[in-house]
């Protein structure tokens, strides 16, 4: 299979906007948990409704449940292109069983890129964004308006959409999960030689081009 890319980071870090960008950009597929729960949450399944109250508090939903929504989506046959994981590993659970997972296929992680942010900047962050309700395409009241107001640049939507976890008490929770059982894969995925580190607090398309080039390195 292609590559398999890992973007980690704490809430708010960029892993949804460059991971739409590295599909666009290297036609990856972008593989994101969150997405792929709220979805379940929005169609009523009964994962779904187990991970709603748990999400709006901001925690992180077991690993059974989010293990058993990646393993499915793995299964499709456009994965084979290569993915962008994004706000999938969070625990070292997830990590080990992404790894057993990949081994079945013959293949491993290519890369884990760390978007290393300062903290106090990620709730100002968050509390600006939103999403057209449409395609999915992200924006920001402060960093990326669409060109026309209220009309989005992608698909020409009217609607928009702000998630309901993005509150700054939500939000603080989430941080704090980050730190507790996400940030340690950071040394994991250092240990496995396979760890890039990006200064992710800049304007995106400097973002974009510092993980391009890092992405075209790690996948060549
Ligand atoms: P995200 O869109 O990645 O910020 O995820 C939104 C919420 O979904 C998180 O705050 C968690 O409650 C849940 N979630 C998403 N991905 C995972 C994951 N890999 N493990 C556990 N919970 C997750």
């Amino acid at each position: 299979m292609g590559p398999v890319l890992i973007l980690l980071g704490p809430p708010g870090a960029g892993k949804g906007t460059q991971a739409r960008i590295l599909e666009e950009d290297f036609g990856l597929v972008q593989l994101s948990t969150g997405d792929l729960l709220r979805a379940a949450v929005a169609a009523g399944t009964a994962a779904g409704a187990q991970a709603r109250a748990v999400m709006e508090a901001g925690g992180l939903v077991s690993d059974a449940i989010v293990l058993a929504i990646l393993r499915d989506r793995m299964a499709q046959p456009d994965v084979a292109k290569g993915v962008v994981l994004d706000g999938f590993p969070r625990t070292e659970v997830q990590a080990a069983a992404l790894d057993a997972l990949l081994a079945e296929a013959g293949a491993r992680v290519t890369g884990a890129i760390s978007l290393e942010v300062d903290d106090a900047a990620m709730v100002a962050r968050i509390a600006g964004r939103y999403t057209c309700a449409a395609c999915g395409e992200g924006y920001h009241d402060d960093f990326k308006l669409p060109a026309v107001a209220g009309t989005c640049d992608k698909c020409g939507g009217t609607a928009f959409k702000r998630r309901a976890d993005d509150k700054a008490e939500t939000v603080r929770e989430r941080l704090a999960a980050y730190h507790a059982q996400t940030a340690p894969l950071i040394s994991y995925y250092d240990g496995k030689g396979v760890l890039e580190r990006i200064d992710a607090m800049g304007p995106i398309d400097g973002i974009r081009q510092t993980l391009a080039a890092v992405v075209a390195q790690v996948a060549a």
